[in-house]
């Protein structure tokens, strides 16, 4: 049934669409499709229908669009401006997504797949905060003095590093992109962002709201074309210093190849398999929605998924039982449906990656309790549909608890200890996220630290104040952004000693 919301949306994006059919990159402050005859074309994940056209950078376009934004550091007025304009500026761009959310949301949904609840609500929001926030914190860089007797002041001050190459992935891929250019701008860089080509449509709502809010030409830059192609092009290119990338591990460790041999400054958010440990003693029904939402929000395509879930023997069946229930009802259904909690996965490569995890876990001897088939409904017979799947009794060797599906995907692990709980916890190569379900706070104190996660919540769903840093370790990543954490990664740190007397120089070539 169209409820009046979801007629409403559907409406706006029949509007809306047909302005972005002809998507262009954004070179020195003007809209172009560039000198390359070649395109590529995204598909509406729930029809696998064209919904727009994107041109693919060529050489040419990325070596402008990299002189635009060299030229803009080195001469133009953007890192000149005082701090206090600047974020007068990402300020606007925040009033001008959140005059736009419904747009926004709308166009991200059709392209990604992704409920439009989850993306208008929290995604859309929290790309505008991104910018006030940044903006805040561009006001607040300071140095630090380190006064030496009364012989020499030594001080800090933090610049902007120069031009940035901002590397984005298909899943949430707007408030991603915001979570990149807000910082790098606020530190007063240049930027090129190429997005991913699954997910190319908001990235152009974004141009449009960076420039309205009087970002100069050069400044912002983007570029759409395959990551091989012009993400390597511009990690490799010497006029770029720094790399800002999310994605899949491998790309990552491919990108830092690339990027070796003219030294680039990276920061790394790649991928993840965390896990979530619910202990016998734990609020099981907030455990059990934290861990349903947790894995299967945004369509399982989330980087913190918490898709490894470790429940104590001793709650294990009845726990497993209400998981079951609860996953059975999950609706699936059109984005644009506000009650529909997951939509279709972003492209059929992906989905018939996810239905090949399915059959693998099943091979390696896990029990898919329920879901995994493609649901019954005619309407949703041509998208790229999956119903939520939850394998239980898994071995933690299993590739299926080992590798990230990036899907609707939950694996159930059970364990009796806690020095096994943690053991299992800490078995695989990524360390992004975990969640920690007890209601022992000496049991949460001792194990949140020795998890191998950049980010633990302890009895807590994925809720993150902006100050904090996000990222991981081991394969999950290098470096952390968030807060001034980002300002590590966007500006450099110069220390200038001036002597404040006639301190001893030892002298040479003077003679005896
Ligand atoms: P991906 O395949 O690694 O692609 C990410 C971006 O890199 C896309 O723009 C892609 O362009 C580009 N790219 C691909 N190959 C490249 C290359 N050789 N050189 C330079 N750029 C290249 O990742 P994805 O499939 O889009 O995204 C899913 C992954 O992102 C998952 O692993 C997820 O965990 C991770 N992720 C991590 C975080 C985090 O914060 N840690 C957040 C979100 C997602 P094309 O699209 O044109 O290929």
């Amino acid at each position: 049934m169209t409820t009046t919301q979801q007629a409403h949306y559907t409406a706006l994006r029949e509007r809306v669409l047909p302005r972005v059919q002809q998507l262009a990159h954004v070179i020195d402050g003007t809209f172009t499709v560039g000198e390359s005859t070649e395109t590529f074309v995204s598909l509406n994940p729930a029809t696998n229908e064209p919904i727009a056209t994107a041109p693919v950078a060529s050489p040419a376009d990325v070596e402008r669009a990299v002189q635009a934004a060299r030229r803009a550091f080195d001469e133009g007025p953007w890192p000149r401006l005082p701090a206090a304009e600047r974020a007068r500026i990402l300020r606007r761009i925040a009033e001008g997504i959140r005059a736009r959310a419904d747009e926004i949301a709308v166009l991200e949904s059709t392209d990604t797949g992704i409920p439009i609840t989850q993306i208008r609500e929290a995604q859309v929001l929290r790309a505008a905060d991104n910018f006030d926030f940044f903006a805040e914190m561009a006001t607040r860089i300071t140095g630090e003095s380190y006064p030496v007797d009364t012989t020499f002041l030594n001080y800090t001050v933090r610049r902007p590093v120069g031009v940035a190459a901002l590397i984005t992935p298909w899943n949430t891929p707007f408030m991603l992109e915001t979570w990149k250019v807000a910082p790098c701008l606020a530190a007063g860089n240049t930027c090129i962002l190429k997005p991913a080509s699954w997910s190319p449509l908001s990235a152009t709502l974004l141009a449009e709201i960076v420039q309205e809010a009087g970002v100069p030409p050069g400044a912002f830059n983007l570029l759409y074309g395959p990551g091989e192609q012009v993400g390597e092009a511009l990690a490799a290119h010497p006029a770029v210093n720094l790399v800002s990338f999310t994605g899949e591990t491998t790309t990552g460790k491919r990108l830092m190849r690339v990027g070796a041999d003219t030294l680039k400054r990276f920061s790394m958010e790649l991928g993840g398999k965390s896990p979530v440990l619910v202990f016998a003693d734990a609020d099981l029904d907030r455990a059990l929605d934290a861990a349903i939402f947790g894995v299967f929000s945004l369509n399982g395509e989330r980087c913190t998924a918490g898709s490894r879930l470790l429940v104590e023997r001793t709650i294990y069946d009845t726990f497993v039982d209400r998981l079951i229930q609860r996953v059975r009802n999950i609706r699936v259904g059109d984005p644009l449906d506000p009650a529909t909690e997951v939509g279709p996965l972003i492209h059929q490569r992906q989905l018939a990656r996810v239905q090949g995890y399915l059959a693998l876990g099943q091979q390696e001897g896990a029990r898919l309790a329920v879901g995994g088939e493609r649901p019954s409904d005619p309407a949703l017979a041509r998208g790229n549909y999956l119903r939520p799947a939850l394998f239980v009794d898994v071995q933690p060797t299993m590739r299926i608890a080992q590798e990230e599906i990036f899907g609707p995907v939950l694996c159930v692990i059970p364990f009796s200890t806690e020095e096994e709980a943690l053991r299992i916890a800490n078995g695989v190569k990524y360390g992004l996220a975990a969640y920690l379900w007890t209601s022992d706070v000496t049991r949460a104190m001792r194990l949140a630290p020795a998890l191998e996660a950049g980010m633990v919540w302890v009895n807590s769903q994925n809720v993150r104040d902006l100050r904090t840093p996000f990222g991981g370790m081991k394969e999950s990543g290098i470096g952390r952004e968030g807060g001034f954490y980002s300002f590590e990664f966007y500006t450099e740190v110069k220390t200038i000693h001036v002597a404040l007397g006639t301190h001893r120089i030892p002298r040479m070539g003077v003679g005896q």
